[in-house]
């Protein structure tokens, strides 16, 4: 059963008269219940306003969402308060997501409150139950954010998604303000969570290697539009999209057997383009080491060229 469907979902920044920011520019995807959706890019290319947008921080400028069978888009008072049980994220940063004021305590309980997720008496038992589950000491309930790591401080955030019960969590780059040293700890302690409590997650990332380890299918964007989607077996064994080949030549690998498994190497040239001033056909031809006259003219549109693999690109596109 499809959690979460985005049809053309588009959002625009004005920056000035008849000028946008084309942050997201037509997006189509859908995560099905247990899945865990990889969206992949380069800093800029709109990931972030992806999940601002999804959790209803932003009012999208056109297109659609729809969660667990309902559309959210349509109410314009912001999220109900049933999507916002049931929808969680959890931010980059951890230090400025929490409040520095609060203790541990406070941060838990107010979730738990506004839910209803246990009777008023059962609250300190529920924290403690639920800073269990992130593997954090009963006595944590008393510390304040600024008395603990960085890693701990991301713990925190992510026990508190889990105060409400959710179905779903985003992860907008979870571990890439953490050491590299507690990454893998709270990587492997987001996938035991996802299976142990069944839960849906899209994960934001711009490391190809991290992408590998937790996702079931990947989606790769470019400048506000997503390029290709497949299922992470197919992804990595036949990418289509030249940005995903130059990604994925991009990785380093240990083993010789691995290394010619990865696409040749693509140079790219140049750098990103600005989202202001979006390159006209495909927005990737000013990088493309394969672009043809087509792709400056026309912008390609999404094919699944298998089932569950998306690509867009002229080159790809099915007879
Ligand atoms: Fe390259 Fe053309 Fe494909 Fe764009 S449409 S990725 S420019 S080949
Ligand atoms: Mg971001």
């Amino acid at each position: 059963k499809e959690l979460l469907i985005a049809k053309g979902l588009k959002q625009y920044f004005p920056i000035g008269k008849d000028r946008f920011v084309r942050a997201v520019d037509g997006v189509d995807f859908s995560i099905r219940e247990g899945e865990v959706m990889g969206l992949v890019g380069e800093s800029g290319s709109g990931k972030s306003t992806i999940a601002y947008t999804v959790m209803g921080m932003y009012r999208q400028t056109d297109g659609e969402i729809i969660f667990n069978g309902t559309s959210i888009t349509k109410n314009t008072k912001g999220r109900s308060k049933e999507f916002r049980r049931d929808a969680q994220i959890v931010f980059q940063d951890p230090g400025s997501s929490l409040n520095p004021y609060q203790d541990v305590r406070q941060i838990l309980s107010l979730p738990l409150k506004v839910h209803n997720v246990v009777p008023k008496s059962d609250i300190d038992d529920k924290i403690r139950e639920i800073l269990q589950m992130v593997e954090l000491p009963p006595d944590f309930m008393y510390k304040s954010p600024n008395s603990i790591g960085g890693g701990e401080r991301q713990l925190v955030s992510i026990a508190r998604a889990l105060c409400s019960n959710p179905k779903f969590i985003i992860l907008d780059e979870p571990t890439s303000s953490l050491d590299v040293s507690i990454q893998a700890k709270i990587l492997n302690m987001l996938m035991k969570l996802q299976e142990e409590q069944k839960l849906t997650y899209m994960f934001i990332t711009h490391d190809m290697g991290v992408m590998r380890n937790v996702s079931t299918k990947i989606a790769i964007m470019y400048l506000g539009k997503i390029c290709e989607i497949a299922p992470t077996k197919t992804f990595y064994e036949k990418p289509l999209h030249p940005y995903t080949q130059m990604l994925l030549s991009a990785i380093p690998v240990i083993s010789a057997e691995e290394e010619a498994l990865k696409p040749k190497k693509i140079k790219c040239e140049g750098e990103i383009p600005s989202p202001v001033n979006l390159p006209s056909g495909c927005s990737f031809h000013t990088r493309c080491p394969f672009r043809q006259e087509i792709c400056t003219k026309e912008d390609p549109v999404m094919q699944e060229v298998e089932p569950g693999h998306f690509v867009r690109c002229h080159l790809c596109q099915k007879k």
